[in-house]
Parts: C-alpha cells; sequence; structure tokens
C-alpha cells in the first residue's frame, strides 16, 4: 500500500514536470510579449503558479522516496497540499497539473488509509527499544573491583559488595 502511494506520488512529480514547462513557458510568454504589462497582478499570479508547481513536482518526488520514513500525517498532508499546488494550475488552463493532483490526492488517501505499523518512524521505535533491551541483558556481568561474576540486574557485587 505504502509503496503504491511512493510510487503514485514520485509519478506525481514527473508527470508534473511538464505542467513546471507549461507554467513556467507561460511565465516567460507573459514576460516577453509584455501582455501583461498593464496587468502586473496577472503576471505575478503566473509567476507564483510558476514556482508553486516546481515546488509541487519536487516536493511531491521527495515526499514520494522518503515516504516511509516520513511520520503518516506528515506525508499524507504534504500529499494533498502538493495535490492543491498542481490543482491551482488549472487557472492558468495547464490541464497537465490535472494528472499529477489526482495521482497525488490518491496516493494521499492510500498513506491515510495504510496502517501504521508501514510507517518506520513508528516501527523503527519498536525495534530500537527491543535491541536496546537486548543489551541491557546480558545473563552476567563481572564486578569491576573483584572480578568476580554476578547475575544481571544485581545492584551490589555478591563478594565484595561493590556497587553496580
Ligand atoms: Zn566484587
Amino acid at each position: 500500500m505504502l509503496r503504491a502511494a511512493m510510487v503514485f506520488m514520485i509519478l506525481a512529480g514527473i508527470f508534473g514536470l511538464p505542467a513546471v514547462m507549461c507554467s513556467g513557458c507561460w511565465s516567460e510568454i507573459g514576460r516577453a510579449t509584455g501582455v501583461d504589462q498593464i496587468e502586473k497582478e496577472g503576471q505575478a499570479l503566473v509567476d507564483f503558479l510558476y514556482s508553486l508547481s516546481i515546488i509541487a513536482s519536487i516536493g511531491s518526488i521527495i515526499t514520494g522516496a522518503l515516504v516511509a520514513r516520513l511520520k503518516k500525517f506528515i506525508s499524507g498532508l504534504l500529499c494533498f497540499i502538493f495535490a492543491i499546488c498542481f490543482a491551482l494550475l488549472l487557472i492558468q488552463g495547464n490541464f497537465f497539473g490535472l494528472l499529477s493532483s489526482l495521482l497525488l490526492i490518491i496516493s494521499g488517501v492510500m498513506i491515510f488509509v495504510a496502517p501504521s505499523e508501514q510507517f518506520s518512524a513508528q516501527t523503527v521505535k519498536y525495534e530500537d527499544v527491543s535491541v536496546k533491551s537486548e543489551k541491557i541483558k546480558p545473563s552476567y556481568q563481572f564486578c569491576t573491583k573483584c572480578g568476580s561474576k554476578n547475575e544481571s540486574g544485581n545492584k551490589f557485587c555478591s563478594d565484595c559488595g561493590e556497587k553496580y
């Protein structure tokens, strides 16, 4: 489930690249022709959408690659944020963003539906705890003062009374 979401997110980022280029074209055309010179707000919006599409595209690839390492809530949330970013490109009639947006929404839903155990952020903690508790529990320990063998868990040496 998580792997599918990961693949979807990376695909969304890759499919988003033409959207980025399209958005970039609009941005350049606006500047070169000077059509939008009177409407500076229009140019600002186009530029804003352009940078938004870059962030969404790169962001979804990175989040997709790290999805199992991030917390469930964060990666799910990022999915929907990037989906909204791509959806906003529709304002300028950029339909390349639509596919990426849909892919991101699907992967976002998959992330929220996926069981929390699949996210290493949670599972790593359990592994750490078990590894540590095994290390803490050697069956014997040796006294630093007299060197005699004592059962682990003893607070004082049974021979000389040295504190562990
Ligand atoms: Zn001792």
